[in-house]
């Protein structure tokens, strides 16, 4: 599964992903883009694209959804 980040050391909040892509990010408190929304759309990538310091990026993550599976046993 691939997530959007945004490294927030790099950011200067000049909100062009926000603009390019509100379902995705929003500001903090800070002024700084936070995602709201990890799923990768066409939007997202545009931002990414759009980024003056390339802040934003997409990273490949382990589906970590975990599900415990209980045998039951006949008594
Ligand atoms: S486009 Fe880049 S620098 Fe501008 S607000 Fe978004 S993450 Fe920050």
């Amino acid at each position: 599964m691939e997530i959007v980040k945004v490294d927030n050391a790099k950011c200067i909040g000049c909100g062009a992903c926000v603009a390019i892509a509100p379902e995705t990010f929003d500001f903090d408190d800070d002024g700084l883009s936070k995602v709201i929304n990890e799923e990768v759309t066409e939007s997202a990538k545009s931002a990414c694209e759009s980024c003056p310091v390339e802040a934003i990026s997409t990273e490949e993550v382990i589906d970590t959804t975990y599900t415990e599976v209980t045998e039951e046993k006949a008594a």
